[in-house]
């Protein structure tokens, strides 16, 4: 049976992530069941872009230090990477997210080494799905002897919500992440995207941050929730099912997680999940907000909803009094749809991968309903099931 342990962690002192962290693992079997002295033990962090930790978007810098001085502890040797979305003047910004999320300092203070997984070469693989013949991923994932998965808790704006089964997209080094968003456009075919990753990179732990999680428009846009909560499993999925109850949804509300299930990356079903630790049951985060395509189709999981989706799908427009030029939503867009002068988005080009919400650094990407007719119908229905 799968396993989900939960513990309560309020605040990221690393006495207190060590001992949280500690205790959940001896609930899955103890480190020696992952570990052994002399490993050389990956740290896949959440690098989404030049963030610092108290935004929730990353994965938290004092997080990754207590496990690194946890696993020096075992006589393993630690790497800590990850390769960030979206491009600043036609580059991946990872460089630039290891320094302002802390974690170059943490590393060198700690004595871990980073690997940037756009600089340390890739290794070819063949997937399951016939998006590409060949995929290309970091080759650290592949050098070291353990990969430990380490998502952050947050919504997302265009894929609902993102945990430990996404998060090892940044398996993929650079710009190439974009170009899987345009061969797999919608959240559900870039599922058996992030599947095709799992059965790859084989991470064998997963240890969600949850201290702080990010509500509303994630993954970078949403606003700070004190969630308290550490989650571990070796399960990507179980732990993803487990979070999302947390959060109030099911994995039907979550199309990645659908496509997870139909690949086998782990357990789907709730009830078929044990969970242990602080809790025995996903303990509800009262007042998350979700983000807004969900809340629009909350309600009572109608039918007919279901078939309105298109009718009331947001759509990003760039507001130019926020925007920087910085250009990063320009040349992170798949499908070069936004205008690097103007600023206009074509939306018959939009394949509404949502990447420039993501990626805005300045929160200038908004999300829209440009129907009226959409905008009041969901006005309308809000009042009628409220
Ligand atoms: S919208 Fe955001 S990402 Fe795009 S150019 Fe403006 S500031 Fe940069
Ligand atoms: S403009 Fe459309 S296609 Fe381009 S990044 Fe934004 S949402 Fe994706």
């Amino acid at each position: 049976m799968a396993k989900v342990v939960i513990k309560d962690c309020q605040a990221y002192r690393l006495d207190l992530l060590k001992s949280q962290i500690e205790a959940g693992i001896e609930l899955l079997g103890g480190w020696g069941k992952f570990v052994k002295p002399g490993m050389k033990v990956l740290l896949k962090v959440n690098l989404i872009g030049p963030k610092t930790s108290d935004t929730a978007a990353i994965t938290h810098s004092e997080f990754v230090r207590a496990l690194t001085q946890i696993l020096k502890e075992h006589e393993c040797a630690v790497w800590i990477g990850d390769s960030s979305g979206g491009a600043i003047a036609g580059i991946a910004p990872t460089a630039q997210s290891l320094v302002v999320s802390g974690l170059e300092k943490v590393a060198k203070e700690e004595g871990a080494v980073i690997k940037n997984f756009d600089r340390e070469g890739v290794v070819g693989v063949t997937p399951s799905t016939n998006y590409v013949d060949k995929m290309y991923l970091a080759k650290p994932l592949f050098e070291a002897d353990f990969v430990i998965n380490l998502p952050k808790l947050k919504t997302h704006s265009a894929g609902i919500y993102t945990g430990a089964v996404k998060n090892l997209f940044g398996c993929i080094p650079g710009l190439k992440k974009a170009e899987y968003h345009r061969l797999a456009p919608n959240p559900k075919d870039l599922g058996h995207i992030f599947a095709d990753i799992h059965q790859a990179v084989k991470a064998g732990l997963h240890i969600m941050d949850g201290i702080t999680a990010m509500q509303g428009e994630g993954p970078t846009a949403g606003e700070v929730y004190q969630a308290g909560k550490i989650l571990f499993s070796t399960d990507p999925l179980a732990l993803d099912v487990v979070a999302a109850a947390m959060l109030g949804m099911d994995i039907e509300d979550i199309p990645i997680l659908i496509s997870a299930r139909e690949r086998q990356l782990g357990e789907g079903a709730l009830d078929k999940i044990e969970i242990a630790g602080d809790y025995d049951s996903p303990p509800r985060l009262p007042g998350f907000k979700l983000p807004k395509r969900l809340r629009s189709l909350k309600p009572r999981n109608h039918a007919v909803l279901v078939k309105l989706i298109d009718f009331l799908k947001t759509r990003p427009r760039i507001n130019t009094k926020l925007c920087k030029n910085c250009n990063m939503c320009v040349e992170s867009c798949p499908v070069q749809a936004i205008n690097k002068e103007t600023k206009k988005v074509d939306y018959r080009s939009c394949i509404e991968c949502m990447c420039c919400h993501e990626l805005c650094l300045h929160k200038a990407v908004e999300l829209r309903r440009d129907n009226r007719i959409a905008d009041l119908f969901l006005r309308l229905y809000r009042g009628k099931y409220r």
